[in-house]
């Protein structure tokens, strides 16, 4: 029999998922009863390449909900429609060191610290294209997936449960129109960032958003330009030092890598140049990062010496 050609690639992220299947701490979301009743135990990692080439292991064709996976490539259409000095009229790009729900605005001008918690998050979806919550959340909806390359759909059971229980999100959203940072009446922005919370992914879906950041702006597989290279940089620039909420500061210092996290169970990490990584297990430390998604983008980074900061 010819003998079967093993990618080793995929060999490596097998023994990564062995290394962390054990590891059941943590909880799965909540704060709506439809990511309550998820499945806790999916496991699964894909590495997409610059190249376009496709490693996985695990649960890669599960799907979950996106949910602030979503922040940073809205933070990139944003940036590529509006331009850095328009955008960051809005929202600053300082690590806030609090949760991703706090209620967090600048004194001086208003804006929410960063685009990756969700005061920032939901100022980019009012920035978007379009006067209604279905126009701005059409834009953000084809942005998303051309950075995935495929069409995906929306959970309309966890976005009409987000929409019936996201007052915190609405009082956010009062406080940035108050402060004149938010670019569209509170409801049209919620609603659009409600569904854009609702997008279905897998794993690979992650892991080909997070290499269309590290090609600087095309997608690897599609061949596409999603979004400039300036625009590119800037958002792994701001998920290096925002992305994992108040625990970022610890994820670049052990990690090194610019990431963002959601509480569906996702993480999207990328290797500028090299590769994009996404991977997918629901249960949720105390700060809304996945348990098993951290460990494995933490055995990575150790065993394949993937830290940016590192010497060469
Ligand atoms: N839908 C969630 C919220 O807005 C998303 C938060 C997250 O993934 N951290 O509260």
């Amino acid at each position: 029999a010819a003998a079967e050609v093993r990618d080793p690639v995929r060999s490596a992220l097998e023994s990564v998922l062995d290394e962390v299947r054990p590891r059941t701490g943590g909880e799965v979301a909540s704060y709506i009863p439809e990511l309550a009743r998820v499945d806790p135990d999916p496991l699964g990692v894909a590495l997409v390449s610059v190249r376009g080439v496709v490693h996985e292991a695990g649960d890669t064709e599960t799907h979950f909900t996106i949910q602030s996976v979503s922040k940073p490539f809205v933070f990139a259409l944003a940036l590529d429609a509006l331009g850095l000095d328009e955008v960051m009229r809005h929202v600053g790009i300082e690590p806030s060191g609090e949760p991703f729900n706090a209620i967090s605005l600048e004194l001086a001008t208003g804006r929410p610290l960063n685009p990756m918690i969700n005061a920032g998050a939901i100022v980019m979806s009012s920035l978007m294209p379009g006067d209604t919550a279905d126009e701005k959340f059409d834009a953000i909806h084809r942005g998303i997936q051309r950075f995935a390359g495929r069409e995906l759909a929306v959970d309309e059971a966890v976005f009409s449960s987000e929409h019936a229980t996201g007052d915190r999100n609405r009082a956010l959203a009062y406080l940035t129109l108050s402060a004149g940072t938010l670019g569209s009446p509170v409801e049209v922005a919620t609603t659009a960032y409600f569904r854009q919370c609702s997008i279905s992914v897998t794993a690979r879906d992650l892991a080909t958003m997070a290499a269309t950041l590290a090609t600087g702006g095309v997608n690897p597989i599609t061949r596409e330009r999603v979004i400039s290279e300036d625009a590119a940089r800037w958002t792994s620039a701001v998920m290096s030092s925002c992305g994992m909420y108040d625990e970022s500061g610890d994820w670049l210092l052990r990690v090194g890598l610019p990431a963002k996290s959601g509480v569906g169970g996702g993480i999207s990490a990328v290797l500028p140049g090299q590769f994009g990584i996404g991977t997918f297990s629901p249960r949720l430390d105390a700060k809304g990062n996945s348990v098993r998604g951290v460990a494995m983008l933490e055995a990575m980074s150790a065993r394949f010496e993937l830290h940016l900061l590192q010497h060469r």
